[in-house]
């Protein structure tokens, strides 16, 4: 089998009308890859807010499509270190990384299609049950509408939730925090975000206040770029720090492990180089006993947890429900099951890609 293209699109989704609150709209930029044999395989990233979107695109038009065509799909990990090492000269971090990883999401779902397997199976595990925690909260929400939100995840059987903070005014945190507590009472998991909006202060001082409200985890404290002080952070509070979701590659969370920079790891399949830098990602953190917490795409991510040795729970935000998918997933007993389908399982329905579609 050889592959013949890839053809792109790219898809402007109006969010939620709460999450619309933070961010208006996603962009998921498409890659699929074509074959001479028909099978085409899905690839995907999104764009929260849609920065980015069109670059993401281009640089999957103008460098990945090119290197790709002609080759043998189903090397896949030969594949991504040719695409990893195209361009010497620009760090694969950020754009050129949301590229390769939607490419590599296409060619491990045209494997599982070639070969009748669940991409899960592919990578040694089950196509089982993962747990899904409900994520939100947005800086605009009141607090009666992330109970609300949070009431509809735990409705659906989730047992854990997060909320964003990252308020100038310590107080304003931690009263959010306290009331939410309170509200869904001490047998929920919660987790906080700070988004990257303190400095290392800001971070120790509501860091050290967050212990009696029993928070599983404070996110992304300072500036995802300083790792030095992200575990600054981390050894100064009693509460463990966990992040990832902008960090790329097994070189940048070797680097976060190193320093003792968080106790969850947050790699996003579809940022930080698709499903097979993931794995290899969460190897690396199972020997040092870390636990991943993939970032987003849920979807996607239940195939890498149902894999690897030391997967927390999959992530699930309202970004949008606009009949994206054609079998969408579903949180069932606070669970996702991974589809039996070939491949990642996922297909887009052509009415929602008519109607999303911008270039
Ligand atoms: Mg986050």
């Amino acid at each position: 089998m050889k592959i013949t293209g890839i053809e792109t699109s790219l898809l402007r989704i109006p969010a939620d009308p709460l999450v619309q609150k933070q961010y208006a709209d996603c962009g998921m930029v498409v890659a699929e890859v074509q074959t001479d044999q028909g099978l085409i395989g899905l690839g995907y990233t999104v764009c929260v807010g849609f920065a980015g979107a069109e670059t993401v695109k281009s640089y999957l038009d103008t460098r990945l499509c090119p290197l790709l065509t002609g080759k043998d799909p189903s090397a896949v990990n030969a594949l991504w270190g040719a695409m990893y090492r195209q361009d010497m000269g620009i760090r694969k971090k950020g754009i050129p990384m949301y590229a390769i990883s939607a490419a590599d999401i296409a060619l491990w779902d045209l494997l599982g299609k070639a070969t009748g397997q669940p991409v899960a199976r592919l990578l040694g595990g089950t196509a089982g049950r993962i747990p899904v925690y409900g994520s939100g909260g947005f800086l605009p929400y009141t607090t009666d509408e992330i109970l609300k939100e949070a009431q509809g995840f735990l409705d659906k059987g989730c047992r854990a939730y997060k909320l964003k903070i990252g308020f100038p005014e310590a107080k304003k945190n931690l009263e959010r925090v306290r009331d939410v507590r309170k509200a869904l009472g001490d047998d929920i998991k919660l987790m906080v975000d700070v988004n990257q909006r303190w400095d290392v202060r800001m971070a120790v001082r509501v860091g050290r206040a967050l212990e009696e409200y029993d928070v599983t985890w404070l996110e992304e404290p300072v500036l995802a770029d300083n790792i030095a002080q992200c575990a600054e952070v981390a050894r100064s509070i009693p509460v463990p720090v966990a992040t990832g979701e902008n960090e790329y590659t097994r070189y940048g969370f070797r680097d976060l492990i190193e320093a003792r920079a968080a106790s969850y790891l947050q790699p996003d399949v579809q940022r930080a180089g698709g499903i097979g830098e993931v794995v290899r990602i969460a190897h690396l953190a199972a020997a040092y006993d870390i636990p991943i917490a993939p970032h987003l795409a849920p979807e996607l991510s239940i195939q890498v947890l149902a894999a690897i040795p030391n997967g927390w729970m999959a992530e699930w935000v309202n970004f949008y429900d606009q009949g994206v998918f054609a079998e969408p997933p579903e949180i069932v007993d606070g669970q996702l099951q991974v589809p039996e389908r070939p491949g990642h399982g996922m297909a887009l329905n052509p009415d929602a890609v008519k109607r999303f579609r911008v270039g």
